[in-house]
């Protein structure tokens, strides 16, 4: 089996450790005949204090996600007069949603129709749309959110009935293991379920986006099709707290 490289080597500055990263996209889109134009690099910056994410942005990076609405909040504050698009990628209670559009143009962890209905009345209100992004369980453990593979054509067909919520492709989060074939794997999964839903599904040719690959195996979620790439730690450096905080079913990390 081929193991994953380190999520956690990224010692240098944030400008470098960027320069690698997207040199790593690129050369994972060349090698599986793909434009590296095709792959975007969205930055994962939960945890990362604003000082150190403002080097990223002064280094050209336009795409930021965050996990934790109140985290988001405070970041897209401190951060405010750039340009910034930020996108929710963690799970989204109905409760938050007024605060998420506070901050987001993006949510890509849509996985129930109750936060579907929410979020659409909410920008009724508002009077704008959003991007969204169906979040997919593609590895059928019990504590992932998303959908299971076989709803997700269901939901979709369901979705119509919200007109401000622009659907744009999946999300999901590969299995957390050293093992970069099982991440392939769960990729597939994706891959296969937005061919699928392009054929059948009401919003057909829409749903584009396959958000897909974090620092330890984006470039497998490249070679599997991935539109979008998910990078924190390859860029800032290890987070203080495991992964195992954010995720209860992520293994402690390696080494
Ligand atoms: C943190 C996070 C990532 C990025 O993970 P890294 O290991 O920091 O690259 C990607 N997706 C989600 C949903 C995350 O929470």
């Amino acid at each position: 089996m081929d193991l994953k490289p380190d999520p956690a080597a990224a010692p240098g500055s944030v400008a470098d450790n960027l320069a690698a990263v997207r040199a790593r996209i690129a050369r994972a889109a060349i090698e599986s005949g793909r434009k590296p134009e095709d792959v975007r690099l969205v930055l994962a910056t939960k945890t990362v204090a604003p000082e150190r994410i403002l080097e990223a942005v002064e280094a050209g990076e336009t795409r930021l996600a965050e996990n934790r609405v109140q985290e988001g909040r405070v970041k897209a504050i401190a951060l405010a007069g750039h340009s910034i698009r930020w996108s929710m990628i963690g799970h989204l209670q109905t409760n938050k949603v007024r605060d998420v559009l506070r901050f987001a143009g993006e949510v890509q962890s849509l996985d129930r129709l109750t936060l579907a209905e929410t979020l659409d009345r909410a920008l009724q209100r508002l009077a704008r749309p959003l991007d969204v992004l169906v979040q997919v369980n593609t590895s059928g453990e019990a504590t992932k959110y998303g959908l299971p593979p076989q709803d997700v054509l269901p939901f979709l067909r369901e979705l119509r009935a919200f007109a401000s919520l622009r659907v744009r492709g999946f999300m999901t989060l590969a299995r957390f293991t050293p093992d970069i074939d099982e991440a392939r794997r769960c990729f597939r999964v994706l891959h296969a379920v937005r061919e699928e839903a392009r054929q059948g599904a009401p919003q057909g040719a829409a749903l584009h986006e396959l958000s897909m690959g974090m620092s330890g195996d984006f470039e497998a979620a490249i070679a599997e099709g991935a539109t979008m790439v998910r990078v924190g730690q390859a860029v800032f450096g290890q987070r203080p707290l495991p992964d195992s905080f954010y995720w209860p079913a992520a293994p402690a990390p390696l080494g």
